[in-house]
């Protein structure tokens, strides 16, 4: 078993692991070196299934295959509402498998099983959805340039496109990729992140039901700097869309620099400050922090990691922060009463460690937490430090964990000056009653998304990405859907017109 603290218990219903090779135009393929590479169960350390390697000659095989798909086949060349009902059918077997894609990301990355199973894989299914709906509603506009000429112009598909996703949300970032590029008419080659391939393939599998033709989707697992390198360097890949670290987005744009100038986008690393003011309920405000950074065991970018709290509530807000941290239940992700399971892998693990130790060290107070649970897996508790310093590196650095820095704050200009000392500017979160603190505090922080009493509050119309070092380019809604197509411009003169 790998209780972690006691509370929860072990379930063993570990899924059946039937895709485990590269899917490459439609068929699953073992890689050319004939290479596997282990996936792991980070609740125990052990070995769940060896998965084809793929290498750079294998994503060569496959940019051939979505090239020609793209120049050749079907699917560009469908009309959108052919290809909204392909995908709508694609959905409606994502729920109808919705209990084995749950477990297959929960035993891969250690995810809470029934947050995935009600939660994150029916919302990939309705983000499929969202974009089929949208295949057959894309058009120019007609321009009238002057008396002698007019012009409209063509929304094209990009190409074939590049997907490099991360391992904390392994179908959440395969569905936001995919999604509006399929709709768009692009054909398409996704690295799933190598802590969690599993999840990948079988949607492929799916898709392959569904009627996606081949060559369209191909799913390469493998390591970034092979595998991924060999995406965003690749000079037959038209456009690249990433979300991960910002050091692996850096090398990614300057590898898509070097080679081709594909189109980069960059969903990066954040450091998310949540504001709280003397005026909020500080129960719920408490809860909302916590789930802020605690969601996901704090695999997530747009974690709350940065909590500052007005004065006048201080005290209280971190004695009922602190009770609730230490009755959060860490345990088996199978168990439907854990709200954390362990983090994705043992380099994870000992990151965050090594950060709770760094702040220990710089003289911030460990209020709560610090230690790793239970004698196998990758479980952390729940940790609060307090007394922090806008230049500690746990207040600036991205944990990527359940680490949260806590610090007060006076007057407002203080909370924005503080909120905006990050490199990042990927979300922030406002707690407070008062209309014009929300609208002044919402204007002034350099962020891509700014929740207000809420946070994690995303929809599939509502565009997410980052500012500063977080990242360009959007996620979600109409924007990602428009990331997938060139704008031709055509031009043509009019003999005798009017006016
Ligand atoms: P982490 O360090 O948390 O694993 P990364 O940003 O490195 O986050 O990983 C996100 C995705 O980027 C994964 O699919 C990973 O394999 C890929 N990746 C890592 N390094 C590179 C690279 N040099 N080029 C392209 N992709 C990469």
């Amino acid at each position: 078993t790998s209780i972690a603290n006691g509370k929860a218990n072990s379930v063993n219903n570990i899924p059946t692991i039937k895709f485990t090779k590269l899917f490459i135009n439609g068929d699953f393929v073992d890689s050319v070196s004939g290479k596997r590479f282990e996936t792991i169960d980070p609740r125990s350390g052990e070995v769940i299934a060896q998965i084809s390697k793929g290498g750079k000659e294998d994503i060569d095989i496959a940019v051939k295959a979505a090239r020609q798909a793209f120049d050749l086949g079907p699917w560009p060349r469908l009309p959108g509402s052919e290809r909204a009902k392909i995908l709508m059918k694609w959905a409606d077997l994502i729920d109808e498998n919705a209990e084995v894609a749950a477990a297959l990301d929960a035993i891969d990355a250690g995810k809470l099983y029934h947050m995935c199973k009600n939660v994150e894989v029916p919302a990939a299914a309705n983000t499929l959805r969202y974009y089929a709906g949208a295949a057959d509603k894309i058009h120019g506009q007609v321009l009238k340039m002057s008396r002698e000429f007019h012009g409209y112009t063509l929304m094209e598909p990009v190409g074939v496109v590049g997907h490099i996703i991360p391992w904390n949300f392994p179908t959440t970032m395969f569905f936001i990729k995919v999604s509006p590029s399929l709709a768009a008419g692009c054909t398409m080659v996704l690295k799933p992140a190598e802590q969690t391939p599993l999840s990948a393939l079988f949607y492929a599998h799916l898709a392959k039901l569904a009627g996606i033709p081949d060559g369209v989707l191909n799913v390469v697992p493998g390591f970034g700097p092979i595998a991924g390198a060999a995406v965003s360097s690749h000079m037959d890949i038209d456009a690249v869309s990433f979300t991960g670290s910002t050091k692996t987005g850096r090398e990614i744009m300057q590898a898509a620099a070097k080679s081709n100038l594909k189109q980069v986008s960059l969903e990066l690393g954040g450091k998310s400050p949540l504001i709280i003011f003397d005026d909020a309920d500080i129960d719920k405000a408490a809860e909302l922090a916590l789930i802020g950074i605690l969601y996901n065991k704090g695999e997530v970018c747009v974690a709350s990691s940065r909590v500052f709290v007005q004065e006048g509530i201080y005290d209280e807000f971190e004695k009922k922060l602190v009770e609730k941290a230490k009755a959060w239940i860490v345990g088996d992700p199978f168990d439907p009463i854990s709200q954390q399971g362990p983090q994705v892998d043992k380099k994870q693990f000992e990151k965050v460690l090594s950060y709770i130790e760094h702040g220990k060290r710089e003289g911030a107070t460990l209020l709560t937490g610090g230690k790793t649970l239970g004698n196998r897996g990758y479980y952390i508790e729940p940790t609060i430090f307090s007394d922090i310093k806008d230049d500690m590196l746990i207040a600036q650095d991205e944990i990527f964990g359940p680490v949260m820095a806590l610090k007060k704050f006076k007057t407002i200009e203080e909370a924005i000056k503080s909120a905006n000392n990050t490199k990042y500017g990927l979300a922030a979160g406002i707690v407070t009653k008062n209309l014009d603190t929300a609208n002044t505090v919402s204007r002034s922080i350099r962020a891509g998304t700014v929740w207000i009493n809420c946070y994690f509050a995303f929809g599939d119309d509502i565009p997410f990405g980052g500012y500063k070092m977080s990242g360009f380019g959007k996620d979600h809604g109409m924007e990602a859907l428009h990331k997938y197509f060139q704008v031709k411009s055509v031009v043509t003169p009019i003999y005798n017109s009017p006016w």
